[in-house]
Order: C-alpha cells, then sequence, then structure tokens
C-alpha cells in the first residue's frame, strides 16, 4: 500500500488570509502511526476564522525576558534533522515553550474534548488533520501560555505550507524561521540509524556517521546513540525507515517547504543553519548564530 506522508485534503470550509489568493485545498498533517484508509469527507465543525481571531488575541506582544529580543521562532527542517532536539534545547534555554504541533495533535487525540472526538473521527477516516485543525489547536495552546505568562515560542512542526505561513502571518508576528539543514549522506544514515525499543518505547541510533572531509566541506562525525543493556535485545526499526521510503519522504519534504524557506527569505527572516555534526560541534555554534552564547554563559555559570 502506498502512504503518501503529505497527503493534501479538501477542505470544506475557506479560509482567506488578507494576503493570499483564494485557496481551497488545505494540505493537510498525518498521524503516522495510525493505518489509511481512503475516506476523504472532512468536515470538522471549527470556525477558522475564530480560531484565528483566537490564535491574534493570545499571542499579541508580550514582554521578552530578555530586553530587546522577542522568541516568537520558528522551527524549519526536515525529517530526521534532529529539529526536536535543538527546538527543546533552546526553549529552555530562553524559557518559552517549544511547541510541536504533532503532540498538540497526540494529546488532543488523548483527551475528550470537542476537538478530540472530530480528530478521532477524522483519523479513522483517513488519518489527514486539515489546518483548521492546527491553527485551532495552536491557538488553545497560546491562549493557555498568554494565561500563564509565557512570553515567546519555537514552533517545531508548523508551518508546512506557504498557505500555513500566510494563515500564522496574518495572526502573529514571527521573528525568526531557523533552517536546520544537514548533509543529505549524514541525514540517510540517521533515519536509517533509528531503532525503537518494542518493549520500553525509548528511541535510539544505532548509525555512527564519519564522513571524511574534502576541500569542499570538513569531515563529519556523528557518534551513534546507543540503547543500554535492556534494551538491547528488543530494538525494532520502523517499516517505513527503509531507504527507498527516506529518500521519498525528503524530496516530498524538500518539495514543499522550498517555498516555505522562500516566504520566510524574501520577509528577512529565514536563518539558514547547516549543522556540522552532532550536538557538541552544532550546538555552540547555532547559538552563536542566535547571538545567545552570553546567555549560555551566564546560565551555565548560575547552574
Ligand atoms: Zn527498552
Amino acid at each position: 500500500m502506498h502512504t503518501n506522508h503529505f497527503s493534501m485534503a479538501v477542505s470544506h470550509r475557506l479560509f482567506r488570509p488578507a494576503t493570499s489568493t483564494v485557496k481551497n485545498i488545505f494540505s493537510s498533517y498525518l498521524i503516522r502511526s495510525l493505518s489509511s484508509s481512503s475516506g476523504s469527507s472532512l468536515d470538522p465543525e471549527i470556525d477558522l476564522k475564530e480560531a484565528a481571531s483566537q490564535l491574534e488575541k493570545s499571542s499579541s506582544s508580550s514582554p521578552s525576558p530578555y530586553k530587546g529580543r522577542n522568541f516568537h521562532w520558528v522551527f524549519l527542517g526536515c525529517p530526521g534533522v534532529g529539529k526536536g532536539t535543538y527546538a527543546s534545547r533552546l526553549s529552555s534555554l530562553l524559557g518559552v515553550p517549544h511547541i510541536a504541533t504533532g503532540d498538540l495533535v497526540r494529546e488532543e487525540l488523548s483527551s475528550s474534548g470537542l476537538l478530540s472526538s472530530q480528530l478521532k473521527e477524522l483519523v479513522n477516516h483517513g488519518k489527514l488533520v486539515p489546518d483548521e485543525f492546527i491553527i485551532s489547536l495552536l491557538s488553545k495552546r497560546l491562549q493557555a501560555g498568554k494565561e500563564k505568562g509565557e512570553s515567546g515560542y519555537i514552533l517545531d512542526g508548523f508551518p508546512r505550507t506557504v498557505t500555513q505561513a500566510e494563515i500564522l502571518e496574518g495572526v502573529t508576528n514571527i521573528d525568526l524561521v531557523i533552517n536546520l539543514k544537514l548533509r543529505e549522506e549524514a541525514l540517510l544514515a540517521k533515519c536509517l540509524g533509528r531503532r525503537i525499543c518494542s518493549e520500553c518505547g525509548g528511541n535510539y541510533n544505532v548509525a555512527c556517521i564519519d564522513i571524511k572531509g574534502d576541500d569542499h566541506s570538513p569531515r563529519m562525525y556523528m557518534p551513534p546513540l546507543l540503547p543500554p543493556p535492556n534494551c538491547e535485545s528488543k530494538l525494532i526499526t520502523r517499516a517505513d525507515d527503509t531507504e527507498e521510503v527516506v529518500k521519498e519522504r525528503l524530496r516530498i519534504y524538500n518539495k514543499m517547504t522550498q517555498p516555505v524557506e522562500e516566504f520566510y527569505r524574501k520577509r528577512e527572516k529565514l536563518l539558514e543553519f547547516e549543522l556540522p555534526g552532532g550536538i557538541p560541534e552544532s550546538w555552540p555554534r547555532l547559538l552563536r548564530a542566535l547571538h545567545l552564547e552570553d546567555l549560555y554563559d551566564k546560565k551555565s555559570a548560575i547552574a
């Protein structure tokens, strides 16, 4: 069975961002762990405009914890690049939440709200989650954060399309979009090295990446993330982590995301960051690129 990870779904409710041409096709999110069926009658009872106005209210400029700097950030990066790791490290450094839309969807699925039952319905019929849902969940999350006094966020997994970027543009002020990149051969090896413990669900990586340097690029070394002895004999590889599928996933990702990169590049918000290797090499350089090295030194000194 062919699985398209970035299928499109037709939305029955039309949202028209002010700057956009009319689009009634919303790209959708996939809940990967669930099996596919072909149902496509998506008509969530969610008013996107209402959701967008909530989002606007919830993200109106709150003061930044660090003078003169806002942390309304977006992380882009293809599957396997490790953006979750870097986003999460930065979020604890800056004291702003790391908001992954995939997590929001999973949390909603395990809750008992109105959205949740609609979401389950969608998932049962075709595993695609339309933009309205994501925007609505994001809006709820930012509103809750505002009530708790959060002063920024790092978005991970959104926006993935220009339409989503346009919607986001209309409702909140993104300061910076960090585009994490990794050489394709390293990326491929990392994806193929992924293992999951079938018992505890722990994530590991058995790939030891050591790419010799040449005239164009320095040596790249990324050690494996090996499981503890308890998990060793229980490791499994996800069925869709084959070379063919991973390559296809990357191809689709790039095709889909390049317009989003272009969108933010034009607005001078895009920071391209090529990961030079694993976390020990990459983290300090990323901080330098973000002009955060002082903050990190101060925090380390306190800790
Ligand atoms: Zn385990």
